[in-house]
């Protein structure tokens, strides 16, 4: 049994979701003590429990402590099992995170999987779906990672009320990633307005327009559960795509959440690393568990330190982390 203690490094959720797609993978029990301990209300939340769910569905695992608010947990696989499957996060908590946790599980499977799940589709602190659609997918998709992705409804903090759905391929061929360069930017982005006045995203695109020089402006006025409000702004480069996200909520001017967008988006473009901070994190798993690589990024942050840390508990991967110039490279190597 490996025993993992959830108060190290960024002491989040992350660090149970990477537990629990790589017990699985690798067959390994594991003990998580101290969940969520840097977090303000510990333990596990509605949306970690959902990953809990959903990760004991696809192994038929035997799970003690998976209740909210239990700050242990222990989880033992029993194999991977390939199918339909619908999860729900109940809550306007992220559909991402859930599909990302049985995502790797999912991919080691002899055949294919159907995988709905229901919660929200634009959340704080988690990949929303455009980053999912545009950045994070047709990246893994060159480590050879086939997944089909679309969502049916939007759902967005505080309601919810989104819905995804993925198709997931075996993982056969594992091509080794080089993202060292972006290439030719083109800059876009959209602001989402569910059930809230129009001049709501001509506000934020208006901002937008101005302080990034963006002429690709989109406001989209999604129906369903709401109010809601995210605004994404797009780098697309001739080889990588990066996604960032701001989110409206109620008493947050619709200038604030431009402005948030715009300054992310500018720390992204001052530097030329390829790979921003959140898909940093986010690749190590795909590379970790697929051919290995390398890539160029921003200063790496605590979750993707806390990351490295905890995929290193699980399999046999060296992971070396350089400083050249102001740019990080990360190197994978299983
Ligand atoms: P906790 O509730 O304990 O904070 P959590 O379950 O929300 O935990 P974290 O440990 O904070 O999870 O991990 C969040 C994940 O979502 C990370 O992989 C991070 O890169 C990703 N993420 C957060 N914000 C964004 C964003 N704007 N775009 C893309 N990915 C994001």
């Amino acid at each position: 049994m490996i025993e993992i203690d959830g108060s190290a490094g960024e002491g989040g959720g992350q660090v149970l979701r990477t537990s629990l797609a790589l017990s699985i993978v690798t067959r390994q029990p594991f003990r998580l003590f101290n969940i969520r301990a840097g977090r303000e209300k510990p333990g596990l939340g509605k949306q970690h429990l959902a990953c809990v769910r959903a990760a004991q569905q696809v192994s038929n695992a035997d799970v003690t402590g998976d209740e909210i608010g239990s700050r242990d947990l222990a989880f033992a696989p029993q194999g991977i099992y390939p199918g339909k499957y619908r999860f729900s996060v109940g809550s306007a908590g992220s559909a991402s995170l859930v599909l990302q946790t049985v995502l790797y599980p999912l991919l080691h499977a002899d055949s294919e999987s159907h995988v709905s799940v229901e919660g929200g589709t634009h959340n704080a602190w988690a990949p929303p779906l455009d980053f999912l659609l545009h950045s994070f997918l047709p990246v893994v998709a060159r480590a050879g990672i086939e997944v089909e992705l679309r969502a049916e409804r939007l759902g967005f903090f505080p309601a919810g009320g989104g819905e995804i759905h993925a198709q997931i391929q075996p993982w056969t061929v594992r091509e080794r990633l080089k993202l060292h360069e972006r290439g030719v930017v083109a800059l876009a982005a959209v602001a989402y307005v569910a059930n809230l006045p129009e001049n709501v995203g001509e506000r934020e695109l208006g901002i937008i327009g101005r302080a990034l020089n963006v002429s690709d402006l989109r406001q989209e006025r999604p129906r369903g559960l709401g109010p809601g409000n995210a605004v994404c702004v797009f780098a697309r480069g001739e080889h990588i795509t990066e996604v960032v996200t701001a989110f409206g909520k109620r008493g947050k001017a619709a200038e604030t959440v431009a402005k948030e967008a715009v300054r992310e988006m500018k720390t992204y473009l001052k530097s030329e690393a390829p790979v921003g901070e959140h898909l940093a994190d986010q690749l190590l798993l795909p590379m970790a568990l697929g051919a290995g690589g390398s890539f160029t990024t921003l200063k790496p942050t605590l979750h993707t330190t806390t990351n490295i840390e905890t995929i290193r508990r699980f399999l046999d991967v060296e992971i070396d982390i350089a400083e050249h110039d102001g740019a990080w490279r990360v190197t994978v190597a299983p």
